[in-house]
């Protein structure tokens, strides 16, 4: 991410951050961004969806500390121990297929991991974000999604374990906010892509750019006019980094992009980007798979002066670029 694209007031003062699922997706790129912004990083992962890949590149930041830690047990005590500035709280498996694969561990480091790191920020005065979701809308009835929107959500679904847990990481990160003042931020994160997805996690994007480079056929789950809105990882990264600093707003703030395309449409867009010989299949749509899903981003717009910048179609060529190379196309 550059960090040029950040407005100039945006000029937090180095200090201690703790980021959980450092080694994921999401986490990794936060920490690449922190870490250049000039603060000291301790990132924790228990690896079970995130990858040391994604953080090798880090080995020799002497700003950079690894903590390969289970977060469902108490807190380590290099961890609960130490005195942190800011916390971003963003480990969870976070696929469809990584939260089905991992129920009870989704519902562990949803609930009491988070309710661990609300009591170290209350005990230190850190303040701490929170990774919430889209899905905390489950499959809505209101569309664009606005953060006053409750949400439809199936509580004892295929998705109930990730969607709930979510829902209880809100719920938590208000009661502590509200009773015992602790300094929360809430981000609802919609579908996000870019380099370093996991390309076999089931994720829509990785999936069809690993199927189209190798020319294999693309799995349009149902018919494939169920709808996306995909935002590229730097301006989800961005959004997170200046709500973090944002002062004193406690709720939820969609950050993503209200770009929504079709599966179908986004297949055909990859298939075209790699310049690939796949044909496209359908296969059943998994149980309680959201319809379509937009976020209404005008909070984002007027609370952090963010919006996303960076094109589906500029984004998507990155990605591909990242997964040719990865792959040894
Ligand atoms: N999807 C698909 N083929 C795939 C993977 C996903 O058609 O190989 C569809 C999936 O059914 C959903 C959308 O793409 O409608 C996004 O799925 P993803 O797993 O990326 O995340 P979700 O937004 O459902 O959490």
């Amino acid at each position: 991410m550059n960090l040029a694209n950040m407005p100039a007031s945006f000029n937090p003062k180095p200090g201690r951050v703790l980021v959980t699922g450092a080694a994921g997706f999401l986490g990794s790129h936060l920490t690449d961004a922190l870490l250049a912004i000039g603060h000291e990083v301790t990132g924790v992962d228990s690896l079970i969806t995130g990858s040391k890949d994604n953080i090798a590149h880090l080995a020799s930041n002497n700003r950079f500390k690894f903590v390969h830690a289970d977060l469902c047990q108490p807190l380590p005590s290099d961890i609960a121990n130490a005195k942190f500035d800011r916390i971003f709280h963003l480990a969870s498996p976070a696929s469809p297929v990584g939260y089905v694969k991992h129920q009870v561990v989704t519902l562990k480091i949803n609930s009491l991991a988070t309710m661990n790191l609300l009591e170290l920020a209350e005990r230190t005065g850190a303040r701490i974000f929170m990774a919430s979701t889209s899905e905390c809308y489950g499959d809505p009835l209101e569309h664009p999604q606005k953060e006053t929107y409750w949400g439809h959500v199936n509580p004892n679904g295929m998705r109930s374990m990730y969607d709930e847990a979510k829902r209880f990481m809100e719920a938590a990160a208000m009661a502590y906010h509200r009773e015992r003042n602790v300094d929360t931020r809430l981000v609802r994160i919609f579908n996000t892509y870019g380099p370093r997805l996991a390309l076999d996690d089931g994720r829509v994007v990785p999936a069809f750019i690993k199927q189209a480079l190798t020319h294999q056929p693309m799995t349009v789950q149902g018919d494939g006019s169920q709808t996306r809105s995909l935002c590229y990882v730097d301006d989800e990264i961005r959004g997170f980094l200046l709500l973090m600093e944002c002062p004193d707003y406690h709720l939820p703030v969609n950050i993503g992009n209200p770009d929504e395309v079709t599966v179908l449409h986004l297949a055909h867009e990859i298939r075209e980007l790699a310049n690939s010989r796949s044909i496209i299949t359908h296969l059943p749509l998994p149980p309680d798979d959201p319809k379509q899903r937009c976020p209404d981003i005008a909070l984002a717009k007027k609370l952090l002066d963010w919006q996303p910048t960076i094109a589906r179609r500029q984004g998507l060529e990155k990605t591909v670029a990242f997964y040719r190379q990865k792959l040894g196309l």
